[in-house]
């Protein structure tokens, strides 16, 4: 094990948004110092770093001084270039390492890899041209999901194809080029696993959280699931893939690993994010060490907390939509007792965009979700 970073030293962090602030708070509440590095001012992260740095990610030279002026560097925006990452690992320890965020950050690599390590996966055709996707349509029928090979999140840059007929306008959609096409799971739940791995190996879970999306987008999470039939035996499979997929890439710090359970109760990988999740979010106030706290903790090279659950636990998220009349109502939701508030500094509620959350602790999962839901209600 390499000499641990200890709190009173600089931590970098790439990227600049609400991933990054999150973690800059933890960093900042253990003692450490904070630097961002993005191309935008007044970020999320910018906010509560001691240092925001304001260059493009491909100023090689803003990076390597940059990484010169802290004790590691980790990410919380895995779409930064290869480059930039290396030119940082000349300087610094990157955690985790640039070979994870090159599979990570393109579905291709990401459903290659996965497949070649023999993680369950959805059936995908990588998909360049129009022709190719009726051959790979073929292949795998419809229904399926066209998805652009890299730089998507939040079920951006994706196309459902019902039937062969809509192929061409799925590709006109994307923009063509380099896409993946993937078969449509008529899954039955969403679930994901959010664990940690430190420098020395040791590796650390949440347990499952189960996940509802609306439009491509998370909408709620709960910890523990509330559903009925999500047996011992699945979750620990999906505990056992989720820390094969640690070891796979090496992977020091946080990642998370999101899954469909199809109505036959088999567990398929979605996505890969090698940095905290929003799905994760509710270990700030369920869990005795966040899943900030612990992505700080590995690439800082120290032990891993705690990843007891104080309480089960619900995540609701606040989209810009809820901007669109008025600003929300806040006293109305903190009038919730067991309900908490996160909003991420950023000045402008665009529909879509993650603006904060709202986490409630309760006796159990679904009524921690009822409440959840009704505080977001009274916004
Ligand atoms: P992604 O950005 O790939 O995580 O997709 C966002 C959401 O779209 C997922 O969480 C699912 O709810 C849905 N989705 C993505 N891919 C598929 C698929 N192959 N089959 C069914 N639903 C999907």
């Amino acid at each position: 094990m390499t000499d641990p970073i200890l709190p009173g030293a600089t931590v970098g962090v790439l990227g600049s948004g609400q991933l990054g602030r999150m973690f800059a708070l933890a960093a900042r509440r253990l003692g450490y110092r904070v630097h961002t590095f993005s191309p935008d001012t007044d970020t999320p992260t910018g906010q509560i770093a001691d240092r925001e740095v304001v260059a493009e990610y491909d100023d090689l030279d803003a990076v390597r001084d940059f990484a010169r002026h802290v004790g590691v560097v980790t990410f919380e925006f895995e779409n930064v270039p290869a480059e930039t990452a290396q030119a940082v690992a000349q300087v610094v320890p990157v955690r985790p390492g640039g070979e994870v965020l090159h599979v990570a950050q393109n579905r291709l690599r990401e459903k290659t890899f996965l497949a070649r390590h023999g993680f369950p996966c959805a059936p995908f055709r990588h998909v360049t041209s129009r022709e190719g996707l009726h051959t790979a349509l073929e292949e795998i029928g419809a229904p399926a999901i066209l998805k652009t090979a890299g730089f998507g999140y939040d079920g951006k840059g994706q196309a459902r194809i019902h039937q062969a007929g809509e192929a061409g306008a799925a590709w006109d959609a994307l923009g063509g080029s380099d896409c993946v096409l993937e078969a449509w799971v008529d899954f039955e739940r969403e679930v994901s696993v959010v664990a940690a791995r430190a420098t020395d190996g040791t590796f650390a879970h949440y347990g499952l959280i189960e996940n509802n999306h609306l439009g491509g987008i998370l909408d709620v999470s709960l910890c523990p699931p509330s559903f009925e039939g999500m047996g011992a035996a699945l979750e620990a499979e999906a505990e056992a893939v989720t820390r094969a997929v640690f070891e796979a890439l090496d992977v020091v710090g946080v990642l998370c690993v999101e899954f469909f359970v199809t109505q036959a109760g088999r567990l398929l990988i979605n996505e890969i994010a090698p940095r905290p999740h929003n799905s994760g979010h509710l270990t700030l106030n369920a869990h005795a060490t966040s899943q900030f706290e612990q992505q700080l903790r590995a690439v800082c090279g120290l032990p891993l907390g705690s990843v007891a659950r104080l309480r089960p636990a619900a995540m609701a998220n606040l989209l810009g939509d809820l901007w669109a009349e008025r600003t929300p109502d806040w006293a109305a939701a903190l009038a919730f007792p067991d309900v908490s508030l996160h909003l991420y500094g950023k000045e402008e509620a665009r529909p879509g965009r993650k603006m904060g959350h709202l986490t409630a602790l309760a006796d159990t999962p679904a009524e921690a979700a009822r409440l959840v839901r009704a505080a977001r209600a009274a916004l």
